[in-house]
Order: structure tokens, then sequence, then C-alpha cells
């Protein structure tokens, strides 16, 4: 089925694959065509993505691409139709103008007058190993390369290649080789639950994925490692189901030892997104100072900031408000937003002491009605227990693993935590916290040391993830 190596297209073999795209093109334009597609060219019910490369404000007009086993164009509308063989080049020059994707050889010479949304200049072995590189940041990937043209008359570079393909790449950027295979296919098949129901996260720029945090960290091939691969080849299929649907698995660095309920993080409350107590996460400290006109900077509708406090908390100890007073009012930031304003690598996590401002940490009023549960869960009153405020340090014994109950919840203090008042300012806030990340689902750094201590990846999979099944794609 597949083409002979070789052939060449020039000349006026050239003309005649042009015409034959430019109907193509034409004739697909009414099916519409999603970016997740089923392979119907003898590869099977491979589900392929499209993963933005270059976007936004990043946009070109103009793209090479380079590959050693020549191209294939291939049409994604329905299903993935091979319409014209490029085996005999390694290189292709796309470029846009007005609106129209052109598709030239070295030479010069046209090739493809309008290769629109629908078709992507697939590498000639892309059901294989083959790898093409692309001008826009000189990196190798998998799969082929598409265009997106956006209102500015620019264009986007998308990757389009198969899911596990994509995941190959996404494995060393998210975890990283050296790990444990079970904690490498536990990510694996976390990020695969992933990536297939977010796939609309990026439609209106014409890809399912980005290449950061904000979806999944991937850099195509030179990212990739035996052990990874392994690990998606070892899962291929296996994804996170719930409730009779394939979920996002979210994931993250270091819990600081108690994961998040989604509605604590975000809004809406998933079943499959509970708290739980994480035993094996390693300890992740992490603080933050804000200035007063720093924080002006961050909140800007309430004047000049002069007080901040923590006004909520989650049920498992981590902060759910943050208020903040200024000369022209009261703001108080929410859940993930806390982070999303002050910014999310500055406070890495919601689970965080406040030193500075007014006192308005209620460290002390919490202090005045203890309730102690110890690392065993029991719980005892403490006359002789006293709790570190913005004002200073009263403490009496170890307070690591200690939750203290209070009139407004329950906060988990560590020793380390209460060593943020001696940071206290009369300038601003510190921020004392443990753990890296929203804190929902999978703690990376705690599935690593679980891997190491014996547990298989589905073991550690339900221990993040509450009454799931790991199961194949087409169950
Ligand atoms: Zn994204």
């Amino acid at each position: 089925m597949r083409t002979t190596k070789g052939m060449t297209m020039k000349g006026r073999r050239g003309i005649a694959a042009l015409l034959t795209v430019a109907l193509m093109v034409a004739a697909s334009m009414a099916a519409g065509g999603g970016s997740f597609a089923y392979g119907a060219d003898g590869s099977g019910d491979m589900t392929y993505v499209s993963v933005g490369l270059v976007y936004g404000t990043s946009a070109v007009e103009r793209c090479e691409i380079k590959s050693d086993d020549g191209f294939q164009i291939v049409n994604i509308s329905d299903g993935m139709e091979e319409t014209l063989p490029l085996l005999g080049y390694d290189r292709l020059i796309v470029e846009v103008t007005n609106g129209i994707i052109t598709v030239s050889d070295s030479d010069g010479v046209t090739l493809i007058t309008d290769l629109g949304d629908d078709n992507v200049i697939m590498n000639g072995d892309y059901l294989g190993d083959g790898t093409l590189t692309v001008s826009v940041n000189n990196r190798a990937y998998r799969g082929g390369i598409k265009f997106f043209v956006r209102d500015n008359g620019l264009m986007n570079v998308i990757n389009y290649l198969s899911l596990d393909h994509y995941l190959y790449g996404v494995l060393q950027g998210e975890m990283g080789h050296q790990n444990p295979e079970e904690a490498l296919k536990a990510q694996a098949v976390a990020a695969r639950s992933y990536a297939m129901t977010n796939i609309s996260s990026h439609k209106s720029e014409g890809f399912s994925l980005c290449t950061n945090t904000h979806c999944q960290m991937y850099y195509g091939v030179s990212y990739e490692h035996p052990e990874t691969v392994a690990a998606v080849d070892e899962t291929s299929e296996l994804v996170i189901w719930y409730n009779g649907r394939i979920v996002p698995a979210y994931y993250h660095k270091n819990s600081g030892g108690y994961t998040q309920n989604s509605e604590d993080v975000w809004n809406s409350k998933e079943g499959y997104l509970r708290a739980v107590k994480d035993e094996y996460c390693p300890e992740y400290n992490w603080t933050a100072s804000f200035t007063w006109d720093q924080l002006a900077e961050k909140v800007t509708d309430i004047g000049r900031i002069k007080d901040a406090y923590i006004s909520g908390w989650a049920d498992n100890g981590s902060v759910s408000e943050l208020t903040l007073e200024g000369t022209g009012g009261t703001k108080t930031l929410s859940k993930e937003n806390i982070r999303m304003v002050l910014g999310s690598s500055k406070v890495k996590s919601l689970r965080f002491t406040l030193a500075g401002g007014s006192g308005g940490d209620t460290s002390e009023t919490v202090a005045a009605s203890a309730v102690v549960l110890n690392g065993d869960g029991k719980t005892e009153h403490r006359e002789d227990v006293a709790i570190l405020s913005a004002s200073g340090s009263r403490t009496v014994s170890s307070l690591d693993g200690l939750t203290v109950l209070g009139s407004s919840g329950p906060r988990l203090l560590q020793d380390t935590v209460k060593q943020s008042s001696a940071a206290a300012t009369g300038d601003g806030i510190t921020l004392t916290g443990l753990g890296y990340g929203h804190s929902v689902g999978m703690c990376q750094d705690s599935a690593i040391l679980m891997a190491q201590d014996g547990w298989d990846f589905e073991e550690i999979l339900h221990y993040f993830y509450t009454d799931i099944d790991v199961d194949y794609v087409s169950r």
C-alpha cells in the first residue's frame, strides 16, 4: 500500500499533483474535520492529536520542513486518507499569502496551491519512526505538520501525530526517564487520559493541545528516551474511566502532604478528584514575599494596599480565600485564583501560612480553641499547644504533622511552616508554603517514591483517583 520510495514529483508530475490536491481540498471543504481523527489507512483505530508548536503572537508567514523519509500529504477530514506522495523530497517550504497556504520545493516550484486546514504534511514514514524538522524552532517531530491561518494572515504551526507518539515526547518533560518504570507508566496513563479529554482546549487556534504546562509539556523527538517510550508502549490504549466516561487525570508535582478536592481549587466537584492524605509525599518548601506596592500591581482596583490576610480554609487545611484591603476597597481572591493573580510560579501552592500585615492571619484565633489531631488522626485537646502568629513566637513542642482545627476549619501544620513568622515585615506579606502545583489528582513526587516502594502503576492511580477504572480506550 505504501508508495515506493524515491519517486520524484518535479516538472509536469508536480503540476498534476497540484491539481489533485486542489480538487481534493475543494471536495473536503464541506466535510469540516476535527483535530481528533481515526486512521483509515490500515493503521487501525489510531487516535491522532494536534499540538500547537507556534501560534498566537509567534505565528509565522513561512515555515520550512525537512525530512529524510520524504513526505506524504494526508487528508484528515475523513480518516487518514493519503492523497499525494512526495517521497522524493527532503525539504518543503510552506508560505501563507492572503490567507492561502502554498507549498513549494527547495527550487521554488509550487507543489500545492492551497493546502487548507485539513491537509497535513506527514513524514513519508509517519507510521514508523520517521521524523521531520521544522524551521520555526528547529525541533524534530514524529507524524506531520499542519497549518492554521489566523485572522491576521499569519499561520499557526501544528504538529499532527498519533496519541502515543505524542506521549513519547511528553513523559520526559513531565516526569523524567530516570524514574521507576511503574511511576512512568502511571504518568503515561494519566497523560493519555488528560490529552484525550482536553482535545478542545485550543480549538479557536486550530489545534488540541499546547506544548507547555497549560496542557502538558511536550518537546518532540529530542525528549524521547527508551524508558519513557516503553512506558507509553506498555500502557498503550489504557486510560482512566469514571462513571462510564474517560476523565481528565489531573496531576501535579508535589501535593504538600494532602491532595485537594477539585472544588477547593477550581469550581466543579468531581467524584474521582477527592482529597487524599498523601503519605509518600516528600517535603517541598517555598516562600514568597510581596511588598504592598507589588500587591497593588497585581490587584489594581482597590487603591493602595494596606493589609492582607487569609480569610478562609478548605477542609484539608489549604487556603481557600486571601483578602486584600486597600484604600479604595477590599478584594477577596478565591482558591486557585489566588495563585493565578499573584503568580503561580511564585505562590507555588495553596497550602501556605501568611506573615506580615496587621495580624490578619488567624493563627491566634485558632489557638484559642485548639483541638489537635495528631498523625494517627487521634483527637486531643491540648491546652499547652501554642501557635505562632504574625506577632511572635509561642511554640511549645514540635507541631510537625499536626492538624489544628479552629473555628474556621482545620489546618495542617508542619515544622517548616512555623518558621514563617520570622519573615514578618511591615512592608508587605510573606507566604510560607508546602507543595508545588494545584494538588489535584496524582502527586508525581509521591508516585515516584511509591513505585520505588513496590507499588504498580494501577495501584498508584487508584490511590490518587477515587473509584476509577484503569481500562482500554475502546472497552
Ligand atoms: Zn494548552
